[in-house]
């Protein structure tokens, strides 16, 4: 499901570039496709009196290594000093100057001729951004090796815990379960980086958690242990901290892929409600820890009257705009957290309620169905009333499913009975 955004009080970038046309083209794009606000300042001067004032709360800073008072690369040390990644701009780079700009944690280097720099821009602008909720693991027993991963990490915005040992890094991962990426060094005593590796796939969380092996062994086989023991990815010491970046950025986007594809396998995309499969799988989960507390929970079938009319007469998409309509109602009575939702088939919803009987939520269920009733949806011109019949069920069953079918029953007497109307316990 969607990471809720935090609410930070602003979200800004610095932008140190003297030319007019490149500084209003990236400010231009950072505001239309990220909303970005930024702060743009033309030479190193005024660069320094801003920052030396206090003001340095920025998401990350672009900065043109020549400016007019400044012509090598100055700005990059004054603004990384106040702890801002850097995505620095260069005309050309040779080899000497690409390992001086590494060694500096810069977040990349931009070449300003390329025809795709200022999206690379953007990109590498947003990354930090993502990066900033996100956490990751650095485990290495040498202290040296481990804080230059650290910071490098830290360089692009990360969250980044360290532990020196196998047994410490289970710990840290036990206490945060929302650790994104852990970098694992081979050789620890007590236990090694491929026995680690295991340990951590033993977790489950095999799409949540990406693992990176790193070793300075010249033993063909060791990346292959790393890998064949549930690593995703491997990185040779001593490395190039381009290549390193990389793979960090490979692997947090299969992560992020991986959450996509979960989301949209989960969501039901007409009404954004959990789809079948979702709300079957958390309506589990929700009985076996009611019985667990001996709590109540009940379990609603809500169904549309009479649809097949409403579609007949208004057409199919005018019919979309009623479900969405329910949907959305369904999320104002029964609030996220407290209830699960699904929309189970075209017009039929499901909802789950863990400690609460029927009893409890019927005003609410009769409140909500004379909300639907006074209803009118406005659709493709037209104005929709609709009405909902119910089926509530509060026995906990041998399983949600049954649980499912008993609350169907009780929603079929309520069509017999006339529709419009809920049904808690079956007539005899
Ligand atoms: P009842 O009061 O007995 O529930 O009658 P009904 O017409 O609502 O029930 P029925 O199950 O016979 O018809 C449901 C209709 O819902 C038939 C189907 O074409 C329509 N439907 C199913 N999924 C969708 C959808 O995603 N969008 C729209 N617009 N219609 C859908
Ligand atoms: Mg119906
Ligand atoms: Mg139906």
């Amino acid at each position: 499901m969607s990471q809720p955004q935090p609410s930070l009080p602003s979200r800004r970038v610095l932008l140190v570039e003297d030319s007019d046309l490149f500084g209003r083209l990236l400010a231009g794009k950072l505001k239309l496709e990220l909303g970005l606000g930024t702060v743009w300042l033309k030479t190193f001067g005024d660069c320094l009196r801003l920052l030396d004032s206090g003001d340095t709360a920025f998401d990350a800073a672009l900065l043109d290594i020549t400016l007019p008072d400044a012509p090598h690369g100055e700005i990059i040390d004054l603004v990384l000093s106040h702890g801002i990644p850097g995505i620095v701009f260069t005309g050309s780079v040779n080899d000497a100057q690409r390992e001086a700009f590494w060694a500096k944690r810069i977040v990349d280097y931009i070449l300003k001729q390329s025809e795709c720099g200022l999206d690379i821009a953007v990109r590498q602008v947003k990354r930090i951004i993502d990066n900033r909720d996100m956490r990751c693991l650095v485990v290495d027993d040498s202290r040296l090796y481990r804080k230059s991963i650290a910071n490098l990490l830290r360089a692009h915005g990360f969250h980044v815990h360290e532990a020196a040992s196998g047994r410490e890094a289970l710990a840290i991962l036990a206490a945060h379960r929302d650790i994104k990426l852990a970098l694992v060094d081979y050789t620890m005593p007590e236990m090694d980086g491929v026995a680690l590796t295991r340990e951590i796939r033993r977790l489950g969380r095999i799409d949540e958690l990406a693992v990176i092996g790193l070793s300075n062994s010249e033993d063909k086989a060791t990346p292959i242990r790393f890998l064949k023991n549930g690593a995703n990815d491997y990185i040779k010491k001593p490395f190039e901290v381009e290549e390193f970046y990389c793979r960090v950025s490979l692997n947090i986007d299969m992560l992020n892929q991986f959450a996509t594809i979960r989301e949209l396998a989960y969501t039901d995309p007409l009404t954004a409600t959990a789809n079948r499969r979702a709300l079957f799988s958390s309506g589990q989960a929700a009985l076996a820890q009611a019985r667990e507390t001996a709590s109540p929970i009940t379990v609603a079938m809500i169904d549309i009257d009479r649809f097949k009319h409403v579609n007949d007469t208004f057409g199919h998409e005018a019919g979309d705009d009623v479900i969405r309509h329910l949907g959305a109602t369904l999320r104002e009575y029964f609030p996220q957290g407290e209830h699960h939702i699904g929309r189970i088939g075209g017009e039929e919803f499901c909802v789950a309620s863990p400690g609460r009987t029927a009893a409890q939520l019927l005003p609410v269920y009769e409140a909500f169905r004379r909300h639907i009733a006074g209803a009118v949806v406005a659709a493709r011109g037209y104005g929709i009333a609709y009405t909902v019949s119910v089926g509530l069920h509060d026995a906990a069953g041998a399983s949600f499913e049954d649980m499912l079918k008993e609350a169907d029953v009780k929603l079929y007497k309520a069509k017999t009975l006339g529709r419009n109307r809920i049904v808690v316990t079956a007539a005899p």
